[in-house]
């Protein structure tokens, strides 16, 4: 794990011989953005620092008085790296990031200028975000919201702001953004998973969940995607046909990265490593102008923050380059998406990684233990955990034959599906010291060795395990990690607390050894939780009949995937575990029915728009020039006219009959949405978007395409896929 927080990065990476500086000593830039322990021993009292610490590690307050000192330190520090202003940057539901500068000047009571930011100021600020959602929170509450100091991520400068990570919550408490619940999350699996790790370690005192994502984007040339309104307005074409090479001589993916687009990440890298964002790998993605991007994991909380950083430096730095940078799950049909994985593990204060194999038997029992504990609670949460990945944009991308399938199945390898299979055959209770050894040996012992030359993976699995990992690969490139990151860590933070209950009474009651009562308790969960695991194409369509008789969930679309968050068994979960309220579950999934909502109504009227007001008035155009040229020929010819025309009036029937087709169909869709706004509920709406309205999307698109091709290059309104794909 990179230790971000505190400097020094741990592993200096190749150096270069050359004297690029874009491959030069990127360490020395490292972290100079932010106020991380280096900056603290400068600029902070030894007392400050150490609390500040404390709070990182033990969650311990900070009072006013420290909490004075440590401002006083970060103005200074601010100053002198000549930020002008300070931000608390928060998370609203709309899933990016949001700010609201204030300078740190002002003017005293007697007229003169100073620079002023305290402790008050730094703690805890009242933006007075009103207009963010709240899933009625704010409205049922009156209750004002705020933004609380987030300790654990640190401080850092972004151009010539002092950036303050902060929750932001409602008066009364409840969560009005997506860090908030995250770090109750985070909390849950530290004290589930530290109970666990200790079987294995008494000196064992904090668990932290580790991310390291995998961030998909396209480039596309600032100016032509900016002609084109649906891109500016929508993220995605909302029609376009498809130009004549795709990505199917798969030339683009890992291949020499375009000059253009190197000199934007060479910058882009440059930047975030000087705000501290480990960015380590690059590289191109499947489809034309498709690119990659993944740091060195970090705790997931700090993981997270960087991966909003990121997008929004990506999108001003890409704008220097006058590229636009988009993140959208699908912004071409007919080629692929993108994603942005999640990897995902258990790390303890220890160092150690708890779902990589060890050297000894009980390293490998602590490995398992985590391995089939994630496994169960995936198996019982499968439908939780999908609903976190469900958002408008990334509806067209599971399940597309790119992505992993909207059903939520692990893929864990042949090797240690034998290791599982063993397990479950070891007989219950009390173990003869025989077949404890031979469990040891051959069974637990192995595991190492078998990892080492475990090297298949499968692309189409949702939920995989890559080693000493395992990778949720149905997030959305445009998603906050957090969300998925919530869910995640809450489901396998109840999952151990029980896992710790169970083996604490077989301990007790039936006065097992503590080893076998884990394995006792593993080969139930390896016996219940089998319909998990799945190992073939999670692409192809005998996994859906297959995924039905096992009765996982395949909840296709967003409307339908959010449900469960309301369900009686996701209330109860979330309130033992601390992460989320009731009113907060409710208010949260409110907010992203009504994103699904608004999402479809404003794809709906810009498509509405382009083809009443470009698509059809171009097809007319090609009309008349085409009308304009028989006229002339008839003029010649006479009576043999539409012999010589007659290629003219077949494509003029043809544009005439598509004309009509997507005139009706845009009509009607404009119909159908008019009904949906008019539901009373925002889930009636969502549903009614998804069902009635989105269809309508295919079919304007499919009509528009066919236009595309039969009208002359030169009328079309818009910028083409072969341009905006391919131009360099
Ligand atoms: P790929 O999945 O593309 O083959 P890798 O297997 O090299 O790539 O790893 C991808 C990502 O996994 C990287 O972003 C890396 O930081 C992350 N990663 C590696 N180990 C861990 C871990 N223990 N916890 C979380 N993320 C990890
Ligand atoms: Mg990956």
């Amino acid at each position: 794990m990179a230790n971000t927080r505190f400097g020094a990065i741990t592993e200096s990476g190749k150096r270069s011989h050359s004297k690029i500086e874009e491959t030069g000593r990127r360490s020395q830039l490292f972290g100079q953005q932010v106020f991380n322990e280096e900056k603290m021993l400068q600029f902070l009292t030894k007392e400050a620092l150490e609390k500040v610490k404390s709070a990182i590690f033990q969650g311990s307050k900070i009072d006013r008085k420290i909490a004075d000192q440590v401002a006083e330190g970060m103005k200074a520090w601010a100053l002198s790296m000549g930020a002008t202003h300070y931000t608390h940057w928060f998370q609203p539901l709309t899933g990016s990031t949001a700010e609201k500068h204030d300078a740190f000047f002002d003017i005293l009571p007697d007229g003169r200028a100073m620079e002023k930011f305290g402790g008050a100021q730094l703690v805890q600020q009242e933006p007075d975000a009103s207009s963010f959602p709240s899933g009625g929170i704010r409205n049922t509450f009156e209750a004002r919201g705020y933004t609380a100091w987030d300790p654990t991520s640190p401080a850092f400068i972004y151009k010539t702001t002092l950036c303050i990570p902060t929750i932001f919550v409602a008066y009364t408490g409840e969560a009005l953004d997506n860090k908030a619940p995250l770090l109750r999350a985070l909390h849950a699996i530290d004290e589930a998973a530290t109970g666990v790790a200790q079987y294995f370690d008494k000196n064992v005192r904090k668990v932290y969940a580790t991310l390291g994502w995998e961030q998909e984007y396209f480039l596309i040339d600032k100016a032509l995607a900016k002609s084109r309104l649906d891109l500016v307005l929508t993220g995605r074409t909302m029609v376009g046909n498809a130009a004549a090479k795709g990505q199917q001589l798969d030339d683009h993916y890992f291949g020499v990265i375009p000059a253009r687009a190197l000199s934007f990440m060479s910058d882009l890298e440059k930047q975030c490593t000087k705000l501290g964002i480990p960015v380590k790998t690059r590289h191109n993605e499947v489809a034309p102008n498709q690119f990659e991007l993944a740091p060195v994991f970090e705790e997931a909380n700090l993981s997270v923050d960087h991966n909003l950083l990121l997008m929004d430096v990506m999108e001003e730095i890409a704008d220097r380059h006058n590229f636009t940078v988009l993140f959208h799950e699908k912004p071409f049909a007919g080629v692929n998406g993108s994603g942005k994985h999640n990897n995902w593990s258990l790390a303890t204060d220890t160092g150690v990684n708890l779902l990589s194999p060890g050297s000894t038997p009980m390293k490998n029992l602590q490995f398992l233990t985590f391995f089939v504990n994630t496994i169960k609670a995936v198996d019982t949460y499968e439908e939780l955990l999908r609903s976190s990945i469900a958002s408008a944009s990334n509806d067209h991308r599971l399940g597309a034959n790119e992505a992993p399938p909207a059903i939520l199945s692990i893929f864990i390898g042949k090797q240690l599906s034998d290791v599982l299979d063993e397990l479950e055959g070891v007989s219950q209770g009390k173990l003869s010291p025989q077949e404890k050894t031979e469990l040891k040996l051959n069974v637990v012992g192995k595991i190492p060795e078998i990892l080492l030359d475990n090297t298949d993976r499968n692309r189409t699995s949702p939920f995989a395990f890559t080693g000493n990992k395992f990778e949720m690969r149905g997030v959305g490139s445009k998603t906050n990690c957090a969300k998925p990151m919530t869910i995640l860590n809450t489901i396998v933070a109840k999952q151990l607390s029980d896992f710790k209950k169970e083996v604490d009474a077989l301990i007790g009651k039936k006065n097992l050894k503590k080893d076998e009562a884990v394995f006792n308790v593993l080969r139930e969960y390896i016996k219940t939780s089998k319909r998990i695991r799945f190992d073939g194409d999670g692409y192809g369509d005998e996994w859906q009949d297959e995924a039905r008789k096992r009765k996982l969930s395949n909840n296709k679309n967003t409307p339908e995937a959010l449900q469960v968050l309301t369900s009686k068994d996701s209330i109860a979960l979330f309130k033992e575990m601390g992460v989320l309220s009731e009113v907060e579950l409710k208010a949260h999934q409110e907010v992203e029915l009504d994103a699904y909502v608004l999402h479809m109504q404003i794809e709906g009227r810009v498509l509405s728009e382009m083809v009443y007001n470009h698509i059809i008035p171009a097809a007319i155009g090609y009309q008349n020039a085409l009308l304009e040229n028989v006229r002339g020929l008839k003029e010649v010819y006479g009576a043999v006219y539409n012999k010589v025309a007659e290629s003219q009036l077949n494509i003029l029937e043809q544009i005439g009959e598509h004309l009509g087709e997507i005139k009706k169909q845009t009509d009607e869709m404009n119909a159908a949405r008019r009904r949906a706004n008019a539901l009373s509920t925002v889930n009636k709406k969502a549903q009614a978007y998804c069902d009635n309205v989105k269809p309508f999307f295919e079919s304007i698109r499919e009509q528009s395409d066919k236009l595309e091709k039969l009208i002359s290059d030169e009328l079309w309104p818009f910028t083409k896929y072969r341009e905006l794909l391919f131009a360099k």
